[in-house]
This record gives structure tokens, sequence and C-alpha cells, in this order.
């Protein structure tokens, strides 16, 4: 599913939430162009500005539609699915694919192991690579825990070896990456104006057009609602969180996507929602699964040690908890000024 639109056309937004955009009436004129695609398990929607904006666009599309066909988990003929299906056999792969890997594996390091791109086995196993959810027994839950561990996983160069039984999945990270790319190739093309929502992985390229910040709406986890805005420009915003796929189960609790590489269980760290801000969007959207796992103390501690990114927690009670690099850039929409918030400082 997918459209394009471009001409000379009365601009000014914006304000993206994790999924949804709002278009507002503004004065400027200017080049528009937009393209919507359904790829990587979401929807995209790429805007940009500028007389380069439509072949620009059009050359991100084929970038989406080429990185997908060699991360896909289910695709025969992926990368993914030959390291998946080489029963321990070395598999030979892209330059862009042993860097997304090696690139995860070294953040698994940095999150004393709370990203994991093994889990694949235990997230098949609760039924959230197909949609058929199910809470899974103790024994093939047992079973299939077996088949983890990031540390197993051996990259050298553009060799990859897994052992046999274990499969991986980029999907932490892999949007992310994706944003990276876009933005070098549309900076390369003299874009200066752009905003590439991949499906909660938020990308800005420049300004507004008017060269002010885009204003970035962060998803309320307890609704479908925006709960506050960021201003932002030239930076990532990628959110995790629990809402973006869950099931209840016979037992009446939320289970949701995003597992505790220790448990083989959805992560219960006490946080609904994770937004990380930074240069790159790849180490944002590695960031924000694993500080999902984490919990706000360790996510505290991580943000102060690492000094390059900053973050908006929302906890399970709805307290929100953002570092003071945003404090000037963060509002709380009218109808959550009351929510608590506190800054987190150095
Ligand atoms: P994200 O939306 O970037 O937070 O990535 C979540 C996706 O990554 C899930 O849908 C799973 O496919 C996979 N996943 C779940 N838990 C983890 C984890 N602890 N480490 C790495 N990938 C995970
Ligand atoms: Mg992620």
């Amino acid at each position: 599913m997918r459209y394009v639109r471009f001409g000379a056309l009365a601009v000014g937004f914006l304000c993206l939430t994790a999924c949804t955009r709002t278009m507002e009436n503004a004065s400027s004129v200017t080049d528009l162009a937009e393209v919507s695609v359904f790829a990587m398990d979401t929807y995209m929607y790429l805007t940009a500005y500028g007389s380069a904006a439509e072949t620009a666009l059009a050359q991100a599309e084929t970038r989406i539609a080429e990185l997908e066909n060699k991360w896909s988990v289910t695709l025969e003929t992926s990368e993914i699915y030959a390291i998946n299906h080489s029963k321990g056999t070395p598999v030979s792969v892209s330059d862009e694919t042993s860097s997304l890997l090696r690139f995860s594996l070294d953040m698994s390091e940095q999150t004393d192991g709370a990203l994991d791109c093994t889990l694949y086995p235990v997230l098949s196993a609760w039924g959230f690579t197909t949609g058929s959810y199910q809470i899974p027994s103790e024994t093939l839950l047992a079973q299939r825990f077996a088949q983890t561990g990031y540390e197993k996983v051996q990259c050298n160069g553009s060799t990859v070896t897994l052992p046999e039984g274990m499969q991986i999945d980029l999907g932490a990270v892999a949007k992310g990456y994706v944003g990276d790319l876009l933005a070098e190739q549309l900076r390369a093309q003299h874009v200066t104006s752009a905003l590439l929502d991949l499906g909660g992985n938020i990308q800005a390229v420049g300004t507004k057009p008017d060269g002010s910040a885009w204003r970035i709406g962060l998803r309320n986890p307890f609704s479908e609602e925006t709960f506050a805005v960021l201003e932002v420009a030239d930076l990532a915003v990628v959110t995790s969180g629990g809402y973006e796929r869950y099931f209840v189960g016979e037992d009446g609790e939320t289970y949701w996507h995003i597992l505790d590489p220790e448990t083989g269980q959805p992560a219960r760290s006490g946080l609904a929602s994770v937004t990380i801000v930074g240069q790159e969007g790849r180490r944002c959207d590695a960031l924000s699964t694993a500080l999902f796992v984490m919990g706000r103390e360790k996510a505290e501690a991580l943000w102060r040690q690492a000094g390059d990114f900053e973050m908006v927690l929302v906890t399970d009670t709805g307290e929100v908890f953002l570092t003071e690099g945003l404090e000037d850039v963060f509002s709380l929409q009218q109808d959550y000024a009351d929510m608590p918030t506190e800054i987190i400082r150095r």
C-alpha cells in the first residue's frame, strides 16, 4: 500500500505521534513530496521539501525495499533467512547486514544483554511473530530459551556463523538503521528539510522549511493520544512501548512483545514507554528497546555514563521522567498538564 504525492502546496506542520500525523495550515508555499509505504511490518511516512524532494523520496522508497529484502526474517531470499537456516555453517552477507548485526551485538554488550537479537525462537513461542498469541508452556519456553544468547553469534568481517537451532531478528534496531541510511541519502541529495516516520522511529532531517523545529508528538502509552511534544531538528526520536504489540492472556494479564532476555518473559521493568532522542537512529532504536527492559534506575545510570542521548520515560503508573537536555524542548499537551513530571539531572 503506497501513495506518492508531489506539488507546490501550502505547507507547514507538524505533530507526529508514534504512528499518527496531524497537518496544520500554514503560510509558506514550497515543494512538498510525500511517500507512504508499508514495510518492515509497519507503516512508514516520508515527507520532504524542496526541489530535490520528489526524486529523493522515490529513491528512499527503493532503498527501503532493498533493505527489507535483506533483513526480513520470513522472506526466503533474505540474508537473515540464510543465516537462520544455515544449520551452523558460515554465511557470507553484505556489508550493510554485517554492520547492522555487529552494531546490534555491540549494543547488547553496552546494555548488559538487555538487547538480544537472538530472541526470535522465544518471540515465536509467544506468537509475536505471527499474531497467533499464546502463553507458552514452561517446557516450550525452556526449550526455546536454550536456543538464545547473542554471545553465541559470530560475525567476522562479512561472515556470520550462528549455531544450529538459533535464529536472529534485527527488528529492534533495523528501523533506526534505515532512518540513518535514508537521512544520509537525503542530505547527499541536498534535501535540507525532511521528516521520516518509520513506524514510531522518527528521523528529522534539518528543520521545517520555515526554519523552525519539527514538532514530534509522544504517544500516551495508555491511550491513543499524544501526551507531549518534543521540538527537534536533525535528530532521531525513537519510542518503544508495551502498547505497540500485546495480547491479554486467559489469565487476564497483558503480555507484550519486548522480552527480557534473562527470562524470555515480557519485560516488566515498571516502564510503559521509553523515548530516546539522539543523533543516530540506530543507537536510539537499540536503546529504546534495551532501556524498556532495564527499567528506570539502570536507564538513568546508562544515560549518565553515555552522555550522547536524552530520554523520556513513562512509568506504568503514569509518571514522566525526562532528562535535563530535553527540558526546554518538551511540553505536555493541554489535556495532560497535570501529568506528574520529573527532570533527571546529572
Ligand atoms: P522495538 O520496537 O525497536 O522496541 O523492537 C521490538 C522488537 O524487537 C520486538 O517486536 C521483537 O521482535 C524484538 N525484541 C523483543 N525483545 C527484544 C530484546 N530484548 N532485544 C532485542 N529485540 C527484542
Ligand atoms: Mg528498538
